[in-house]
């Protein structure tokens, strides 16, 4: 067997068509395997990309050396563009100038002792001050044919105080409307300045290595295949493979969780990530569009577009409420006054049901809880791909995790050898050489412990089992290393093991020549984690794993799982995700949580899929509705926390609009409730709704250690 270490490496020949995916069954070098796909951002039933093939491109040596961040030089661009975006949002100072001083000449005059012509002159001060801009809206909207525009029916529900002879009531509908647009615009700011904060993820600009030479060139320009140079203290510009120099990344900007890893020719390096000891060149695998640092941007940004049913639920009332109070309103200035007389009277309870029938600002303030969960989520490494995410997220009372890299490290150790009529230095060595190109963190852990001669043996037509490990050619003989179903798949026979932990079996052709045992850490926090989703509104916990039941229940009994599935392939994995999605209670959801290793289908199967710690898989991201990008477990109960958070505020917000509104309606039509009260109590309700969004934003996460406290003391 030794004679096997001489052999020279070869191309790997595959017996396969590649299928693109892990869990598909076959292993794909590490070099094809770090060169990716399409748009991370897009959900759901995407059928994966083919990975491009990066272009042959010749490293030439380095001769100019410049610093390479240079985001803040630049002075147009993309990224100035994004924060352009962000700073339309802002309100503006004159604004809130024009709203106080609109607001002090409202009170000013109301307080003045003046009369008649001189009184109204005077309330059309504040009016136009506040109102100018909504008057010229208004103008086009009726000159559009929009009849329910939001300007227009103010400016008609003021015009008609003002006949009514309520010139205060008639001026303090526009200030109010002033002041509410100026809270909700503040807030999105605030919410914007959240987003303007990742930009630090994606610079803007990249040294594209050319003929010898670097060339600052605009990141989003640069294709797929180029060389560019990532200098020390510089962030990853575009995801790709490092082709020359060794140094450390840095994940934690993206992630928010301590990490580095150590990257050496042929390492994937991940934009967002901040290079910190040394210049390496990477050759991009995909655009910047395409890279993970844009992903999380996207995901922050355009979260929006996939709303939550919440705010359809909320569209679809406010689309019928507002014309049937528009015309209740109607109805209401003309019946009573033709049989009454009185039209003064019904004409202003009629202007106060048409300041009701507009709701824009409670569709404002649900749309700024959830767009606030996203910020926040991206700034602490969790990415929600859509309001609709957040929101089922939330409703999950049904927790799924897989074992391996989502509870447990993911990285194993070899305990024990025993090998069997060959040496343990064979058996490794035997054992490594299979395992070569597979992503499995068991793998590995074998192939570093087999030594570095494994790779220079040539194995052929290898394939990978999900859930069960590998079978290679190796120098003309079938090497199978695996748990016990892959020997039973192939009728060998093998030895029980000995002493707890995962048996690696090892057998060449139809012998077995022994195992080996490893294990795996469970992640520090683990127990906390899921006692802190219990405390926050987790019914049932479940681990599935494809590893022995012994170590599985072990594992589950400490962690305080409520239920585990052990020995599971990963369609097994798919089956009970099915069976305990189709038995929740109604009104609930399912999430599960995994690594994307071998578990990618259960992620998209599940009502929410999140992939855990999955900032340097980009597969998994994208199979994923929330993805966390760094490996800190405790990061799930703050998603979690946070979308219970954004949830309540969402009902919260909703109840206090629908019961002011409500109030406001019967107490104005009934003539209990005068003008300017009526559109005060509104514009509190919408300042307390943005406050209550703001909430999400800032969310300093809830002190867990009192909850546990609270929870371990509930559990005894
Ligand atoms: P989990 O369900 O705990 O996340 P996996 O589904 O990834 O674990 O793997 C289940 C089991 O399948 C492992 O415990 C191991 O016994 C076996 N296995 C999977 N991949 C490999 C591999 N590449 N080499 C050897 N064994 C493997
Ligand atoms: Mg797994």
């Amino acid at each position: 067997m030794a004679k096997h270490l001489a052999q020279p490496v070869k191309p790997q020949k595959n017996k396969h068509a590649a299928s693109g995916s892990h869990a598909a069954g076959r292993v794909r070098p590490a070099k094809e395997a770090a060169a990716r796909k399409g748009p991370l951002f897009p959900r759901r039933d995407k059928t994966p990309k083919e990975p491009r093939a990066p272009k042959e491109i010749r490293v030439p040596e380095i001769r100019v050396r410049r610093p390479a961040h240079r985001v803040e030089k630049s002075e147009d661009g993309f990224q100035s563009a994004m924060l352009n975006k962000t700073l339309d949002r802002r309100f503006s100072a004159s604004d809130l100038l024009l709203a106080v001083f609109a607001l002090i000449a409202l009170l000013a005059v109301y307080f003045l002792p003046t009369n008649g012509l001189v009184r109204l002159l005077s309330f059309l001060v504040p009016f136009l001050l506040a109102g100018y801009s909504y008057l010229f809206e208004a103008f086009q909207e009726a000159f559009m044919g929009i009849v329910l525009g939001r300007e227009l029916i103010v400016t008609i529900a003021s015009l008609m105080a003002f006949c009514s002879g309520s010139w205060f009531g008639g001026a303090a509908i526009m200030v109010f409307l002033k002041i509410c647009d100026l809270c909700l615009s503040f807030a999105e700011s605030l919410q914007g300045e959240k987003v303007a904060e990742l930009y630090a993820l994606r610079p803007e600009s990249a040294d594209v290595v050319n003929m010898n030479m670097l060339s600052e060139t605009r990141a989003r320009d640069i294709p797929a295949g180029s060389v560019i140079e990532v200098d020390a203290g510089a962030t990853v510009p575009i995801d790709g493979v490092v082709v020359e120099g060794t140094s450390v990344l840095d994940s934690a900007p993206l992630t928010h969780a301590s990490g580095s890893y150590t990257v050496v020719p042929g390492s994937t390096a991940i934009s967002g990530c901040v290079n910190v000891t040394a210049p390496v060149r990477i050759r991009t695998s995909v655009t910047q569009d395409e890279s993970v640092c844009s992903a999380v941007i996207r995901a922050a940004e355009n979260s929006w577009m996939h709303k939550a049913s919440q705010e359809h639920l909320l569209q679809r009332i406010l689309t019928y409420a507002s014309p049937v109070i528009a015309v209740g309103a109607i109805l209401l200035a003309i019946v009573p006054s033709v049989l009454t007389g009185e039209w003064r009277r019904y004409l202003l309870r009629a202007a106060i049901l048409l300041t009701v029938s507009q709701s824009y600002s409670v569709v404002q303030s649900v749309k700024l809880a959830f767009d606030c969960a996203a910020a926040r989520g991206a700034a602490v490494g969790v990415v929600f791909k859509g309001h609709d995410v957040i929101e089922n997220f939330a409703r999950s009372e049904t927790m799924v995790f897989d074992k391996t890299g989502t509870v447990t490290e993911g990285e194993f150790r070899i305990k024990e050898v025993f090998p069997s009529g060959v040496t343990e230095e064979q058996l490794l060595f035997l054992a490594g050489a299979a395992e070569l190109h597979s992503r499995h963190p068991l793998a590995k852990a074998i192939v570093a412990a087999s030594g570095a001669a494994a790779s220079d043996i040539e194995a052929l037509e290898v394939e990978e089992t999900p859930g069960r490990g590998v079978s290679a050619f190796i120098d003309g003989r079938s090497v199978y290393v695996g748990n016990a179903a892959l020997m039973d798949d192939h009728g060998i026979g093998y030895k029980l093991p000995s002493i707890p932990g995962s048996a690696i079996h090892v057998a060449v052709d139809d012998h077995y020549i022994g195992h080996i045992i490893v294990e795996d850490a469970l992640r520090s926090g683990a127990f906390d984690a899921i006692e802190e989703l219990r405390i926050a509104g987790v019914k049932t916990s479940v681990l599935l794993t494809g590893d022995v039941h012994s170590l599985s229940r072990k594992i589950a009994s400490s962690l305080n799982f409520d239920m585990v599935k052990a020995e599971l392939r990963p369609e097994d994995k798919c089956k009970s995700v099915e069976y305990l999605m189709s038995n929740r209670n109604v009104n609930t959801t399912l999430a599960f949580i995994g690594d994307g290793i071998c578990d990618a289908e259960a992620i998209r199967l599940a009502t929410v899929g999140v992939a855990f710690g999955c900032f340097d898989k980009p597969e998994a991201i994208e199979a994923s509705d929330v993805a966390v990008l760094g490996g800190e477990i405790r990061t799930l109960p703050k998603a979690y926390r946070l979308a219970r958070l954004t949830s309540r505020s969402v009902l919260v917000n909703c109840l206090v609009c629908l019961g002011v509104k409500l109030s406001v309606l019967a107490l104005g039509a009934l003539g209990i409730l005068g003008l300017a009260s009526s559109v005060a109590l509104q514009t509190a309700a919408v300042i307390f709704e943005t406050l209550n969004a703001l909430r999400v934003l800032y969310l300093e996460d809830e002190n867990s250690i009192r909850l546990l406290k609270k929870g371990r003391r509930n559990h005894e």
